[in-house]
């Protein structure tokens, strides 16, 4: 895992906007980053999806990662979503790449 989350925070991390010029992560204690939360099962969806639409993969994360999350309320709605407040959706298609040029690269 350490592989992706090196790509991680050099390509998303330093562009995001809960972190400082520097790339270091603003959150604090009690806030969460889904996007470090869930990697494991995030690099797992991106293995298994293999397609060319986006769609596909934004389906999966629905299902495997926001359905777990708490901040998803029952009827499918997230709040943090609604904001772009959550940095694993807001990031989604650069996060897909950055995994499969890791998978491309270690090849
Ligand atoms: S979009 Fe919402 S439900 Fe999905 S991971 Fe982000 S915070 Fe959780």
């Amino acid at each position: 895992m350490d592989k992706y989350l090196r790509a991680i925070r050099k390509n998303i991390c330093s562009i995001c906007v809960d972190s400082t010029e520097t790339g270091k992560c603003t959150l604090n204690e009690h806030e969460n980053c889904a996007l470090e939360l869930y990697l494991p099962k995030i690099v797992e969806i991106v293995h298994s999806t293999q397609s060319e639409e986006m769609e596909d993969y934004v389906r999966s994360l629905r299902s495997e990662v926001c359905l777990d999350c708490r901040a998803q309320e029952e009827d499918g709605s997230c709040y943090l979503r609604e904001d772009i407040n959550c940095a694993l959706d807001r990031y989604f298609p650069l996060i897909v790449e950055t995994i499969q040029t890791v998978d491309k690269e270690s090849q």
